[in-house]
């Protein structure tokens, strides 16, 4: 029997790669990981932790503006962007040690630096070979922009948490999670936020009730919408400023003046498949670029897995952790694991924030011949008395033959609080009699998902029962 220097091989320190090296070491294997920038990975350096973070600071506004209403007289606040960023800087050193150090800790060899796969049992890193019975390919993904002229002025979410200076007018290119999530960031610690998106509404593929509701409370913070548009070119001039061209701008009011201090590009993730060797070994990969893998998360070279974005399935950190998860314990552990992606609840840290499992009102209906719709929109209790005029939304989505639950859906505050649990009910098969038979918890804005009571029934002609 051929002997290796390690038993599994892990290729990237990020979500998945950490947690499926402590997870194999755990299980007794002998456990290499090699990691070419910080431990931790997008989502602990450049993504949901530092990104969290400055939501957190940017609502303070808002908090600030809210206590009057409740009897506060506050002196003007003052804002400093570099006292945030090297708070977050000091966290996000900490968190990646701790990461690196529960490595170590766990019995797993830590390396820095870049590796490759030489052939399918050989991984170059730190300038030596190791052989390994099994890899794992966890390199991530990172921003991609579109070829246009001038992108290079552009920043993304990778440079976006270390600006020197908090930019006074901002552009934000894009309508998925990081563009709505980075206007709502700028908005509140007081940049003048444009976002500009390509198609007719924000969040595409979340619920179209979502997607307006959402769109209407950011516009009333005076985020500026160009929907239906494109950049097509960026210039920087000689004071520092950069002009932008979009299409279909001539004659259009948005022509007044296109000059910002910043373009964020947040215009997707790619993943990080370059430099690794791949095609040394004939990994198959996706069309749209991820590595292909099965729902054990092999690729096709039996001995070789791959976790998380550089699949570019659903790009989510806990999603990676549980992939990597279910790969250590089918290869070390006492029973093959495939991942369960049936039902991922997620949230994005828009201001107001969303809260979303299961299926969109659309993709219900697409699957089901009949389904029954339950909204409330109202004003939360806080903003009786601060005077904000903004809404909070839930919705379920539910099967009218089974009258099992398909979607559960929220816009407001503490809605990614709330959607976890709603996530366990969804999975458990719940059905709206559950969630009837359910006591409130008073006075809640999640207590508006057990007592939803008017209903619209919506049908599709064209799926037969
Ligand atoms: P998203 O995929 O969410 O959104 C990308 C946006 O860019 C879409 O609106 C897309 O438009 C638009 N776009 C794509 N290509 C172009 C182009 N060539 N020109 C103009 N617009 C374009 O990506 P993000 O970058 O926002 O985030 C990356 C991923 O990271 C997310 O998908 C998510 O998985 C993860 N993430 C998760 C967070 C969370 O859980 N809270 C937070 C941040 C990121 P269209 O809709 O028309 O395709």
């Amino acid at each position: 029997m051929a002997t290796f220097d390690y038993q599994f091989f892990v290729i990237g320190g990020g979500s998945g790669g950490v947690r499926a090296a402590r997870i194999a070491a755990g299980f007794g294997a002998r456990v290499a990981i090699a990691e070419e920038y910080r431990y931790g990975g997008t989502c602990v350096i450049r993504g949901c932790v530092p990104k969290k973070l400055l939501v957190q600071a940017s609502h303070f506004s808002e908090d600030f503006a809210d206590a009057e209403g409740f009897g506060w007289t506050l002196p003007s606040a003052q804002f400093s962007w570099e006292k945030l960023i090297a708070g977050k800087n000091t966290e996000i050193s900490r968190l990646s040690e701790v990461y690196e150090s529960n490595l170590g800790r766990s019995g797993v060899t830590v390396l820095h630096g870049t590796a490759r796969l030489l052939d399918a049992h050989t991984v170059e890193a730190s300038g030596k070979r190791f052989s390994a019975e099994f890899i794992l390919i966890a390199t991530g993904g990172r921003p991609f922009l579109p070829s246009i002229p001038g992108i290079e002025h552009a920043i993304t979410s990778n440079e976006v948490f270390e600006l020197a200076q908090l930019p006074k007018r901002v552009l934000i290119v894009g309508g998925g999670y990081i563009a709505v999530e980075f206007s709502g960031i700028f908005n509140g610690l007081g940049s003048e936020v444009t976002l500009a998106y390509r198609g007719e509404q924000i969040l595409r593929g979340f619920d179209d009730d979502v997607r307006a509701h959402l769109h209407d409370e950011m516009s009333k913070k005076d985020i500026h919408f160009m929907l239906r548009r494109d950049v097509t070119n960026i210039d920087r001039r000689t004071d520092g400023a950069l002009d932008v061209m979009f299409n279909g701008s001539v004659g259009n009011q948005d022509d007044k003046g296109h000059t910002f201090d910043a373009v964020l590009y947040a215009t997707g993730r790619i993943p990080n498949v370059g430099g690794l060797g791949l095609e040394n070994i004939g990994i198959h990969l996706e069309p749209d670029g991820g590595i292909a893998v099965d729902e054990f998360g092999c690729t096709n070279i039996p001995n070789i897995y791959a976790a998380g974005d550089v699949t570019n399935r659903i790009a989510l950190t806990p999603v990676a952790i549980r992939e990597g998860a279910a790969i250590a314990s089918t290869l070390f552990g006492p029973t093959r694991t495939p991942v369960d992606l049936a039902i991922v609840p997620s949230a994005v840290f828009s201001q107001p924030p969303i809260g979303t499992v299961g299926l969109s009102e659309s993709e219900a209906l697409e699957r089901h011949q009949e389904i029954d719709i339950y909204r409330a929109d109202f004003r939360p209790l806080r903003h009786t008395l601060s005077g904000r005029n903004e809404r909070t939304l839930v919705k379920l989505v539910v099967d009218t033959a089974s009258q099992r639950v398909l979607g559960a859906h929220m816009v407001g505050a503490d809605a990614p609080e709330i959607i976890q649990g709603l996530a366990i009910a969804l999975r458990m098969g719940a059905t709206k009699a559950d969630f009837d038979a359910t006591v409130a918890v008073h006075p809640t804005a999640a207590e508006e998902f057990v007592t939803l009571r008017e209903k619209s029934t919506r049908c599709n002609p064209q799926k037969k029962g």
